[in-house]
């Protein structure tokens, strides 16, 4: 089954044969360096480099054409890194070079540029030292608040440049990026790293052989808690003074000099925070075909008019080009995020349902899409012509109704179908299993009792929990109860089932000793309404934990455990999840035994992508029987060692659950992250045995589909179960030329079974523009939705390709978007400019951050199950969570306004923003630390711990305690704010600075050099930028 899943990854596979460096020019063999069905590898970038353009193989000349830029253009330069997507596309963002004429000019002051000036990386030098001119230069021109004038400031150094020079030379060699088991960053030969490394950049430094490794986690060798690294010299002093280039070789020596302004480049939180203020708290009516929805990180109350909400769908741009070569030209993936059961806030409106009785749903005689506002009524009302295919169809004598004036239904706004982009339909019995009503679905409870699990305490804490959280099982709105029936086994090498049948005064116990073939021992009285059933359940989950309170059974089985909830769910004929709560590696004997394979030596070889695949095959038919049977897995993992989540974690994936890990797990701290993340699993909006369908508009289709989904075949995407937090990507290609006029049309619609066990439709909509210009593709790209889809992309290709061609193939593409742009859409410049389109100014920081991430990172110190831990949660991740995942979030809360509620905004993550006396919240969907300065005010330490001092902090708590005081409750209530409506709890993590577990922090601080040896933003930026001048060249 994993052909149509997982395993294949044509668009990786296509071009790994001619896979090569990523650097080594733009020749025929690297322009297979992409995704292939982008695939002409004679495509824009490979043509006769432009007259004007070939002044750039000049070693640093090549600004000379331009020259110092009046101080006007500097000002729109600034403009455009001030504009956020409200100006997308005005303005490409570029990085303007105000170098004075004596700078740019022919002479040069000795320096390694004379020395080598045949050398065949001086096209990329000069690009490279182009570029950190314009970074440096462009300090003076920074954005924000206290910006300096530029003209006097950099012509008052002039042997400013000729350092520069010297610093910015590659070192001579291939360039081919290092392997990942030893990627010092993609830059490591670029100068930009070797500052980095003059500088005591932190990060660069030597391992610390005194710093022990924390349980479960993943310290890296380049850590060192160099206390210097957060001290004065770092907080940026010199960093807005133009000049803070070292003067000359000799202050090489001298102490650390800041080598670029980071807030010369393009900032993340500039960009959402521009978003923001422009587009926050505001109404976005979805009325117009191809219009750019605010960022997902911006709050504001969408209303459907027409077009399904952001919520819903994102995609990667709003103006698909017109023809594939032009899509093959840009290489920007054309892709949609579909969300389909998102969470709406209550003050939108939730969506309609639709019935059209026995009838049922209106759809298209020839391509089945269903009845939209992107039907075209026609005749008076009579027919009307499908969106999608053209088609004419006859309107069916109930749905008549007259046109009005302007050719539009009279009862446009009276149904949702006509008028919304989202709505549902009650489906017929046409659309139901063997075409009989589903039953409502249910969910099985099995509890892994081995003797781990009973001594830690979880069992008890599991069965106790149980108790309350079953009258909070989900139920229609209208609905008193719920409609959902329950189950409860229990195992370890064998599997319990329980009879708690209502009539019962006592549970019964069957005990399933054969494994190999796993049999329902009980029908009647397995499956029970819990509120018919009460006090037999809350007996057993009262009994459990004495019952197995002496085991000493150490082994347990997995498979069968899947295999039993299946057939159970199965016999009674109804869709359902299964909450399996596991510990260990699966050893016994039984069907799905695994054994410990993890192996460090595959690390950077062919063989890596084993580790991301399953052990043994039954899983794999495990799940597709799961899939066909509405089953879905959901796995929470309790693991103290390796377990084998590729293996035991694929049915989870397959079947649309969730897998949740808790390593490590101790009673007392990790408690309230797994029961409220249990309690909101259990209550989540979910649709059963689902369905999901996409269809599009002539001219292109939907290709290839990423997320915690099955495919049998290229067209139906099936999930067992879809909940709110669950997205699948969907990447689309062209079939022929699309039309301007009637743009891109996608239709998802996904037939699921409700809690109650209601057959349903829902359909969601949205239209896209179409264009002959590029230019109109780049203005309408969404970074976040790029991100996740070259995430899932890269994220499922590492299954069959090596992690060092998956990484080559990312930097690559992104040169190639952005290379596309300079060449087709930006006015005319030096070559050795960057420019970057307003709309994916960010881009290259989050994919550095994608490339940095564990799952792309085979580093010994990671452990494996993390890394598949990780694969797995961002292939089935929405674009709010990638984005939040990739780029965390960090919230100085040291001087909070206590008055207002508005939580504060964000900084960038990176080290230099970091401050002694300061305290910050950092997030990323999974993790959450409390970043704790060494001089803290005392009154904010004493509120929030009520402690007198930085050194009685407590780093132990996971929570912070309930305090009455102004502090507490505004920090806690941030704390609440950044957890709403994510899938998984963040347990709190309390790092005090210049303690050992600072090292497991600095991994989210995403824009600095990894200590895993992912590179900075800076020196990504660098290496890009040198891609790029090579591919213009
Ligand atoms: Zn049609």
């Amino acid at each position: 089954m994993s052909q149509q899943g997982y395993v294949t990854a044509p668009p990786f596979s296509q071009s790994q044969p001619r896979m090569g460096g990523f650097s080594a020019g733009f020749g025929p063999p690297n322009s297979s360096l992409h995704y292939g069905h982008y695939g002409d590898p004679n495509s824009s970038h490979a043509a006769a480099p432009q007259p004007g353009l070939s002044k750039s193989t000049v070693p640093l000349g090549s600004s000379a054409p331009l020259g110092p830029l009046p101080p006007g253009t500097h000002q729109v330069s600034q403009n455009n890194f001030q504009s956020g997507p409200s100006a997308a596309g005005q303005q490409p963002h570029r990085f303007q070079s105000p170098l004075p004429p004596n700078n740019t000019g022919p002479s040069y002051p000795p320096g390694s540029h004379q020395s080598q000036p045949a050398s065949p990386n001086t096209v990329s030098t000069s690009c490279t030292t182009q570029l950190a001119n314009q970074l440096n230069s462009m300090q003076i021109n920074s954005y924000g608040p206290g910006a300096i004038q530029s003209s006097h400031t950099s012509s008052g150094h002039p042997q400013q440049l000729p350092l520069m020079q010297h610093q910015m030379t590659l070192q001579p060699g291939p360039q081919i990026p290092p392997p990942a088991n030893n990627f010092s960053g993609l830059c490591a030969q670029s100068s930009l790293s070797s500052i980095a490394r003059q500088d005591g950049i932190p990060g660069s430094g030597l391992p610390n052989p005194n710093l022990q490794q924390l349980p479960g986690q993943t310290p890296g060798p380049g850590y060192h808690p160099q206390q210097a690294n957060y001290g004065p010299q770092m907080a940026g002093s010199q960093l807005s003074y133009p000049g803070a280039f070292p003067g000359g070789p000799a202050q090489l020596s001298g102490p650390p000099q800041k080598k670029l302004d980071p807030d010369s480049i393009p900032s993340p939180i500039q960009v959402i925070e521009n978003d923001k203020a422009s587009r926050g708290g505001q109404m976005y009516a979805t009325n117009t075909r191809g219009q750019v929805p605010p960022l997902v990180t911006t709050d504001c109350l969408i209303q459907d008019q027409g077009h399904a909400s952001p919520r819903y769908i994102r995609c990667t741009t709003y103006c698909f080009p017109s023809s594939s070569d032009m899509a093959k030209q840009a290489r920007i993936p054309l892709a949609a995020v579909i969300q389909p059961f998102a969470i709406v806030p209550s003050n939108e409106t939730p969506l309609y349902v639709v019935n059209h009785g026995e009838t049922g749903p209106i759809r298209c005689n020839r391509c089945k899409a269903y009845m939209c506002p992107f039907m075209q009524f026609i005749e008076g009302g009579r027919r009307y012509q499908c969106g999608f295919c053209n088609c004419i169809n006859e309107v069916p004598p109930f749905f008549f109704q007259h046109l009005d004036h302007i050719g539009r239904r009279v009862d446009h706004y009276e149904r949702p179908e006509l008028s919304l982009g989202s709505y549902e339909y009650v489906a017929t019995l046409d659309y139901c299993r063997n075409n009989k009503p589903p039953n409502p679905p249910a969910y099985i409870f099995m509890i892994d009792v081995s003797y781990r699990n009973i001594n830690s305490g979880l069992v008890k804490l599991i069965c106790d929990e149980l108790k309350t959280l079953l009258d909070k099982l989900p139920r229609e709105e209208q609905e008193e109860s719920s409609a959902i029936r329950v189950g409860f086994v229990t195992y370890n090498k064998v599997l319990h089932f329980f009879n708690v049948k209502s009539n019962l005064a006592q549970p019964q116990m069957m005990v399933v000793s054969d494994v190999g073939e796993v049999f329902v021992p009980l029908l009647d009285g397995f499956l029970v309404n819990f509120q018919e059933s009460r006090s037999v359940v809350n007996n057993l989950l009262d009994q459990i934990p004495e019952m197995f309170a002496d085991t000493n059974e150490s082994e347990t089985i997995f498979a069968p455990v899947i295999q039993a909830g299946m057939e159970a769910l199965k016999a009674a004929e109804c869709a359902g999840k299964l909450f399996i709560f596991h510990s260990s590696l699966p050893t016994a004997e039984a069907p799905g035994k695994l054994r410990n394979r993890d192996d460090k030596k595959l690390l950077s070889t062919d063989k890596e992508k084993t580790l991301f695949q399953p052990q043994v095959n039954s899983y794999e038919s495990l799940a597709r029987d799961c899939v066909a049977n509405g089953c879905c897995v959901n796995l929470f993992l309790f693991p103290n060692q390796y377990v084998d989540i590729a293996s035991l974690g694929l049915v989870t994936m397959y079947t649309g659950g969730t897998l949740y890990k808790y390593n490590n797990f101790q009673l007392n701290s990790d408690s309230p992250q797994f029961l409220t993340d249990l309690r909101r699993d259990i209550e989540k909006k979910t649709g059963f045995d689902a369905i999901m369908r996409v269809r599009t508009s002539t001219g292109f289709r939907a290709t290839d589909f990423f997320g915690a989904i099955y495919m049998n075949n290229t067209t139906d995407v099936e999930m067992a179960a879809v909940d709110c937090d669950k997205a699948v990507t969907v990447e689309f290609k062209h079939d022929d030329k699309l039309n301007e006029d009637s743009g891109a049309l996608i239709q998802c619609a996904v037939l699921y079974t409700s809690v109650s066990g209601q057959r349903r439709l829902r359909i969601h909509n949205i239209g896209l523009n179409c264009s002959t210009q590029l230019a109109d593709v780049y203005k309408t790209c969404e970074t976040d939705a790029l991100i996740n889809f070259f995430a899932k992309s890269a994220f499922k290709a590492i299954l069959s390709q090596p992690l060092k061609v998956v990484r080559e193939i990312l930097v690559s593409q992104t040169a190639h978007m952005l290379a596309c742009y300079r060449k087709n859409c930006a006015s005319p410049s030096a070559v050795s400019q960057l420019i970057l389109p307003d709309a994916m100014k960010v881009l290259p920081v989050y994919m550095n951050c994608l490339l940095k991430s564990t799952v792309l990172t085979g580093r010994p110190e990671i452990p494996t199950d993390e890394r598949a831990y990780h694969r797995q949660l961002v292939m089935s991740m929405g674009v709010a969570d990638t984005q939040l995942f990739f780029y965390p979030q960090l919230l100085p809360i040291h001087n909070l306004d206590l008055k207002s509620d508005a939580v504060p905004a964000a900084v960038r993550c990176s080290e230099e923003r970091l401050s002694e006396g300061g305290a910050f919240i950092l997030a990323n969907g999974l993790s959450m630390f409390l970043w704790l300065g060494v001089s803290t005010p005392p009154e904010l330490i004493q509120g929030l711990f009520n402690v007198p001092s930085f050194a009685h902090i407590s780093a132990e708590a996971t929570l912070l305690p309930d305090l009455a005081n102004p502090y507490s409750k505004k920090i806690k209530s941030i704390v609440e704010h950044i957890q709403s409506q994510k899938p998984y709890t963040m347990k709190l993590m309390i790092v005090k600075q210049r303690e050992q577990p600072e090292m497991l922090f600095r991994q989210f601080l995403v824009e600095d050099k990894s200590i895993h040896g992912g590179a900075s933003y800076v020196d990504f930026l660098c290496c890009v930028h040198k891609e790029i001048c090579q591919l213009l060249n």
